[in-house]
């Protein structure tokens, strides 16, 4: 399906209303309920929330690339320079995965196929997208690459497996094949969790740059908010397969709206907060998905919880320009 027209016009990549489903032993579950998102070209998004909110599945819905049979995208748009991606054979999927749109992990290992070298694993993706260059053209370009994202000496890394790199040299290698076609967007979900501190500053520092050299648009998925506050220009907050919240990352962090939010910004550690006293948390736990209460899923743990939380699904509203919010306390201030 091709857009007849644009609502957005500086958005590169629209989600509308995804709805994604698993079936499991115990039944189907709703993973994804209604996800809407907009990245504008050369811009970061942030996606955060806890472990099981739904953001690697959204970030897998986009790539197609979400496990069958279990899965199933129950409906939804996924809008990429005015096509459907959920719309597209898989065989036109090919050509935009790696080339248009990229993807790095968590883990590299899961992505780095541990029989093959660096070097031939770099080289596979220039060979995949760009038949038609020769072999010398695509080595130079796979060590280019890898110069690219900081590997130092990389004839010698291009020779090495997998397994003879630390975890920041892998995470360095799987943006080096990420970026190798340049993509229009990156989606990096919790690309530096498994990183020990420093690496992970020099990861974030790596795709930041990357970033605003080459107006790349960004999608980056963490539960970390101190992640989001130095790296993304507009963040989505989820809970529970929902967006919570969605704001510039400014006022998101000077105004939070939504309970979930604050709470989660209350709990994080800051020098103004009194040493030896303990840190506010969200008491309860994130519902299970196969027995989601009706209403607000975060009604269960929401201090201001009403009885219209637990009967009505709270819709995006907008607060401010640009700062929305799902919940119930702003539908009855308007
Ligand atoms: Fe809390 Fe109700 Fe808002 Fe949900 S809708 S976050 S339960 S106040």
């Amino acid at each position: 399906m091709i857009r007849a027209q644009k609502e957005n016009k500086e958005a590169l990549l629209e989600v509308e209303d995804l709805v994604v489903a698993f079936d499991t032993e115990q039944g189907r579950i709703c993973a994804v309920d209604g996800v809407e998102l907009e990245l504008a070209k050369g811009s970061v998004l942030g996606i955060a929330g806890e472990s099981g909110c739904g953001k690697s599945v959204t970030a897998l819905s986009i790539m197609r690339l979400l496990p069958k049979p279990v899965s199933r995208i129950m409906g939804g748009r996924i809008w990429f320079k005015d096509q459907n991606l959920l719309d597209l054979p898989i065989e036109q999927m090919h050509t935009i995965r790696g080339k248009k749109i990229s993807m790095i992990f968590q883990e590299p290992m899961t992505a780095l196929n541990p029989v093959h070298s660096v070097g031939h694993q770099i080289m596979e993706v220039f060979h995949l997208h760009f038949p038609q260059m020769g072999s010398q053209k695509i080595r130079i370009a796979g060590k280019e690459m890898l110069e690219k994202v900081g590997i130092p000496d990389p004839d010698k890394v291009m020779k090495k497996f997998p397994h003879q790199l630390s975890g920041g040299m892998r995470q360095r290698v799987m943006i080096a094949m990420a970026l190798a076609c340049e993509p229009d967007i990156l989606i990096a979900d919790e690309p530096t969790t498994a990183l020990d501190v420093t690496v992970q500053a020099q990861i974030l520092d790596l795709i930041k740059k990357v970033q605003s050299d080459s107006a790349m648009s960004v999608i980056l998925i963490t539960h970390d908010l101190g992640v989001i506050a130095e790296n993304c220009d507009k963040v989505l907050v989820m809970y529970a397969g929902r967006v919570a919240e969605k704001a510039d990352v400014g006022p998101l962090f000077q105004n939070p709206l939504h309970p979930y939010t604050r709470g989660l910004l209350d709990s994080i550690p800051s020098r103004a907060k009194k040493a030896k006293t303990l840190l506010p948390t969200i008491t309860g736990g994130v519902p299970s998905l196969l027995n989601m209460p009706d209403g607000c899923r975060f009604a269960g743990r929401c201090p201001h919880a009403m009885s219209l939380c637990r009967r009505g699904v709270p819709e995006m509203i907008q607060h401010e320009s640009g700062h929305g919010v799902a919940c119930h306390l702003y539908a009855k201030a308007l």
